[in-house]
């Protein structure tokens, strides 16, 4: 992985600068590195994404295409976090070893929540950690149970479709419910992807079936102990009642191993992204972003930029980084 070319290190003595993540660092003001830059050190310049996924789990492009897709769009680095697998992280870190481009490892788990989803993302993790692997590998075994049963619901249905149709249709990364959505698509049993999802596959639907989820303890335990910084994603999404169940729900998760809030996604509203951050900086946690770019794009949404809206600083990365670091350390 490239090593981050951060011009903004936290260094002894000189200045404090606000990078607008509610952490001050103290920097160097003299760097005979860079003298023609009047003496002024200058924070990386590039975007970052955090929130991706790849054919791996239910995303249209290889971890490989991804992350070349990544350096062309002009980013610095991105996080590929895939739904509760880490299968794409090896190839994607080579291909960027290969092209110069920083890819972190990283997943996005679903945990055990009402009334709303709760998605954990899990960055910079150990993806050879056995602890890790067993984990990740008994929720597969609970997806391999669960799809032949989404099968026999929609046969039951009147719908002809095969479990192999649905393999064919995730291209070899993990079956789920998308790869359904577009068989069902391609077989014009349904007009759009919504469709099936609403006639069929969401919860409460005919063809719905549960899948195993960690509880949000068990998730964020083996986030930590594989050295990854736990972050919950999209908190639109949990289905809180306003900001004092949130904040009671996300001081909870602190107390289990939680490091930072996905403040800046694409469907978060300027309130939202607000009082995520107000969250943020209140109990000292992370503040992260990403597209959630799947391949596919609806509505115009795109890597790093989503729809236009977004611009990712570098400096999450090292923040990022600084905090595994830290709990490196208290290990
Ligand atoms: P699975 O992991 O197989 O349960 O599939 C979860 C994925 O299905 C999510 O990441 C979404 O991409 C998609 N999904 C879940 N619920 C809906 C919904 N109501 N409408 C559209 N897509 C959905
Ligand atoms: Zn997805
Ligand atoms: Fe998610
Ligand atoms: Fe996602």
């Amino acid at each position: 992985m490239k090593k981050s070319n951060s011009c903004a290190r936290p260094s002894a003595g000189g200045g404090k600068v606000d990078f607008g993540q509610g952490i001050i660092y103290k920097i160097r003001i003299t760097i005979p590195l860079f003298p023609l830059l009047n003496g002024v050190r200058i924070m990386s310049m590039g975007y970052v994404d955090l929130h991706l996924h790849t054919t791996a789990s239910d995303g249209v492009l290889s971890p490989s295409e991804i992350v070349r897709y990544a350096k062309v769009k002009g980013l610095q680095a991105i996080a590929i976090t895939d739904h509760d697998t880490i299968e794409g992280c090896e190839e994607g870190l080579s291909e960027g070893k290969k092209i110069g481009f920083e890819v972190i490892p990283g997943i996005e788990i679903s945990a055990e929540h009402s009334p709303g989803s709760m998605h954990i993302l899990g960055f910079f993790l150990d993806i050879h950690h056995p602890f890790l692997n067993e984990r990740l590998a008994y929720l597969q075994k609970a997806r391999a149970e669960r799809n032949p049963k989404i099968v026999e619901k929609l046969n039951r249905l009147g719908i002809n479709i095969t479990f192999e149709e649905v393999v064919k249709a995730s291209g070899g990364g993990q079956v789920g419910r998308p790869h359904f959505a577009n068989v069902l698509l391609e077989k014009e049993y349904v007009r759009s992807f919504q469709e099936a999802f609403d006639r069929f596959l969401k919860k409460g639907a005919p063809a719905y079936v549960d899948k195993l989820r960690f509880t949000s303890k068990e998730a964020l335990h083996f986030i930590n102990e594989s050295k990854g910084v736990a972050v919950l994603a999209h908190p639109n999404t949990l289905g809180m009642n306003g900001y004092s169940e949130l904040e009671k729900l996300i001081l909870r998760l602190v107390g289990e191993g939680l490091k930072g809030i996905e403040v800046y996604y694409p469907e978060h509203s300027a309130a939202e992204v607000a009082q995520y951050k107000t969250l943020a900086e209140r109990y000292g946690l992370l503040m992260t972003g990403g597209t959630d770019y799947h391949g596919i794009e609806k509505n115009g949404l795109d890597i790093g930029v989503g729809r236009g809206e977004m611009k990712l600083p570098y400096s999450i990365v090292e923040n990022l980084k600084a905090v595994r670091n830290r709990s490196l350390l208290g290990r």
